[in-house]
């Protein structure tokens, strides 16, 4: 057997598993990001993590095909650099020279996002698939473009920032500097900004969200609105029946654009299927400009969630095929 390693590194955590001919994680270590820190002191650690794993799993280098690594910023696949990652405080680090002056194996880089769309692509929800899109509910929202079965990056590594498509013209500032993006009304941190509104101006406070939360607005989570549409509350239902239409106003821009075989939503409130993403599907099934062909896109919820990152890195080498 042979295997692959994969790194993610986020802003906190660098996360690192050994990855099998099945694309399965057998085995994982971690340390912490520390940002911002030298690019050399980064790709350091990675080759460390990297070493950690073999030794681990009692291997040899002669067993491992490459190492791949999820980074979060702007990946210039070409040169092997990260161009930009404002998490990391780097600009410009040619870290694939880095890493392969600290380890015997094949190296690739990849952005976090496009790694996280490849393992689902390969063996997750977009498995089968072609054309797939990957759109990640979080902070932000994140995706990943999987187009006739590569990775589709655009002329400077930038592309699929959907989350700064406009859904609202002159709606609400963005950090972006444009105005009414999709991640200010329909990411999972907006959501939750929108619950707590809705709690600012429940002066009656007999939303169950009051209840649910301990009267604290600041401790609201996904979670708790979801459980407290399910026991019925009213008002936190209308604030979800808004968001979802947000929500599914960019997905059906997207699917308008790409038609894709397979959409999957990431991040932890994708997993709410009956308060989420059933009545997301079904009022997308309603708008989308191919709603009379015969072949739709099918919206499916992720498959991997935080090993997605790794699974992803570490399977980058098989986009030339193997
Ligand atoms: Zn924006």
């Amino acid at each position: 057997m042979r295997y692959t390693i994969g790194i993610d590194m986020g802003g906190t955590n660098i996360a690192a598993g050994l990855v099998d001919e099945n694309g399965v994680l057998v085995s994982t270590v971690s340390k912490k990001t520390c940002p911002p820190r030298p690019a050399e002191a980064y790709a350091k650690d990675m080759a460390e993590l990297g070493r950690e794993l073999v030794e681990k799993n009692s291997l040899s280098w002669e067993d491992i095909l490459w190492l791949g690594a999820g980074l979060p910023g702007t990946v210039n696949v070409q040169k092997g650099a990260l161009e930009y990652a404002n998490n990391l405080g780097i600009v410009y680090a040619p870290l694939k020279e880095m890493l392969q002056e600290l380890l015997p194996c094949r190296i690739y880089l990849e952005n976090d996002g496009n790694a996280a769309a490849w393992a689902e692509y390969l063996y997750g929800a977009g498995r089968g698939s072609r054309d797939f899109l990957m759109v990640t509910l979080g902070t932000g929202i994140g995706a990943g473009i999987i187009a006739d079965g590569k990775i589709s990056r655009g002329v400077n590594y930038a592309a699929g920032e959907v989350g700064h498509m406009t859904i609202k013209f002159d709606g609400e500032v963005c950090s972006c500097g444009r105005r009414g993006c999709f991640e200010q009304y329909a990411s999972a941190s907006a959501l939750v900004r929108q619950a707590k509104a809705m709690m600012k101006n429940d002066r009656k406070k007999d939303s169950l969200l009051w209840q649910l939360c301990s009267g604290k607005p600041e401790a609201v989570e996904g979670k708790q609105i979801f459980r407290a549409v399910r026991e019925g509350d009213e008002k936190t239902r209308q604030v979800l029946d808004q968001y979802i239409e947000y929500l599914e106003c960019g997905i059906t821009n997207l699917i308008n654009i790409f038609q894709p075989d397979i959409l999957c939503i990431g991040g932890g409130i994708s997993r709410a299927q009956d308060c989420l993403l059933e009545p997301l599907k079904e009022l997308c099934a309603e708008h989308v400009y191919s709603r009379d062909s015969q072949v739709q896109t099918k919206i499916v919820p992720a498959r991997f969630y935080n090993e997605a990152g790794i699974l992803g890195a570490a399977l980058l080498g098989r986009e030339g095929g193997i």
